[in-house]
């Protein structure tokens, strides 16, 4: 009997810890107390079991009694703490649903009541994704997809907002969590109004004070000329920010593009204009690109995600250096790339750089006229566009940002003529 309270506290110790590393490994500490509780509860009820089917059946003798008393009292200890695992999980805000190998419910806790619709005692042993057919949930669980989903509406309430993540316990078990995150979702809109209403308010005082600005003929005051001319160059910033502000708000809030057919030469062409503006005959300039098929998007939006990249390998790459912009088919699909051989981007700023604000370097993005907001504007387009931007780059060579589309956006360009 000692053997086996000794086995149960060997499990316990086991399953604990590797339970926290779980909800520490999400980020979650809400989560790593339900997985806690989840995993000590079926190891104390398996071994509980355990000891019960080991309990003689017949009379004592007076040192098995005692053995038999100690059980007893091992036993109630574990069952108290058996109930406050239990009492913790049911109240955890985030559902949990614990499921076997075939995805049959095993165990759920009052939040799965609340926002999967499960219900007691009917739901035990049911298969979860028959039991919540029809939503996206469904499709998620009978899919292989091993990601988390992300931002579905909860099946007993369609107001309320979830993200669903499916973790192996062991061989044979999952556990399922939903959290609610309609606060969250409810606080980035709130985020997102303000950052549209700020940018527009500021809209059209600058405009005012630009335009004033640019009446100024520093020939009048020729003391005041460089003053002037600090102010223009700071005003023409103050708004590039607030417009690249507002572009970000417009595509965060657009669900869907307009989808035209984009002719790739035609855009090529501008894109290679405006670097050779930018340029000023410092760089070498070269397009490569593959005649044959067009683009299906949003004209205005790729314009501006592309030459946001074009714009970048100019003002990253000092005097004589190359910059190549490539269209082409590849056996995924189509590739917009902007090849430069320029500054480089170490390493460790890469997987940050779509974030608004971040720059390798803001003395160098200032000097350039950069908002820190371009490639920010840029993932998003890709985003609506279903695509993804990839960056290679080594500093001291030059860098490689390219945006991949899948090829179902091929298009024939005689199409467009016909
Ligand atoms: P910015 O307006 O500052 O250029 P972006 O969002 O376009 O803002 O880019 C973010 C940062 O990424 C830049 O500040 C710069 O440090 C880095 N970066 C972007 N493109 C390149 C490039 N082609 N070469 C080197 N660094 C780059």
């Amino acid at each position: 009997m000692r053997l086996t309270a000794a086995r149960l506290a060997a499990g316990s110790a086991v399953a604990l810890p590797v339970a926290a590393a779980l909800g520490h490994a999400l980020n979650a500490p809400a989560t790593a107390i339900a997985i806690v509780a989840t995993l000590a509860l079926v190891t104390v009820l398996a071994r509980l079991r355990h000891l019960e089917s080991r309990m003689p059946a017949t009379a004592l003798s007076p040192s098995a009694a005692a053995d038999a008393a100690r059980h007893a009292l091992r036993t109630r200890r574990l069952a108290g703490q058996l109930r406050a695992l239990r009492n913790a999980a049911a109240a955890l805000p985030d559902a949990l649903v614990l499921l076997d190998r075939e995805g049959r419910v095993r165990w759920f806790n009052d939040a799965a009541v609340r926002l999967l619709g499960l219900r007691r005692p009917q739901d035990r042993r049911i298969m979860l994704s028959a039991r919540l057919a029809g939503s996206a949930i469904a499709d998620w669980l009978a899919g292989s997809d091993t990601e988390p989903l992300d931002d579905v509406p909860a099946p007993a309430d369609a107001a309320l907002h979830l993200s669903l993540s499916l973790l192996p316990i062991g061989r044979d078990q999952q556990l399922l969590i939903a959290r609610d995150i309609s606060n969250l979702n409810r606080l980035e809109q709130v985020r997102r109004d303000f950052v549209a209403n700020v940018s527009h308010e500021l809209r059209t005082p600058l405009t005012v004070i630009h335009g004033y600005l640019e009446l100024l003929d520093p020939e009048d005051t020729p003391e005041l000329e460089p003053i002037i001319g600090e102010m223009r160059l700071q005003s023409r910033r103050m708004a590039q920010i607030v417009e690249d502000l507002l572009t970000l708000s417009r595509l965060e809030t657009r669900p869907r593009l307009v989808e035209e057919h984009v002719a790739m030469r035609a855009l090529l062409a501008t894109l290679r204009k405006e670097a050779e503006a930018l340029s000023h005959g410092r760089h070498t300039i070269e397009i490569e690109a593959e005649d044959a098929v067009d683009l299906l998007g949003s004209l205005k939006e790729l314009h501006s995600a592309f030459s946001n990249l074009v714009s970048n390998a100019v003002r990253y790459t000092p005097t004589g250096g190359r910059i190549g912009i490539r269209w082409r088919r590849t056996p995924e699909g189509l590739e917009f790339a902007v090849t430069d051989t320029g500054y480089g981007i170490p390493a460790s700023h890469q997987a940050r750089l779509t974030e608004r604000f971040y720059r390798v370097s803001s003395s160098r993005s200032r000097e350039t006229g950069g908002t820190g907001l371009g490639l920010s504007i840029v993932k998003h387009v890709l985003n609506l566009h279903q695509a993804r931007l990839t960056i290679a780059s080594e500093p001291g060579r030059g860098s490689t940002f390219a945006a991949l589309f899948g090829s179902e956006r091929a298009l024939d360009p005689g199409a467009r003529d016909a």
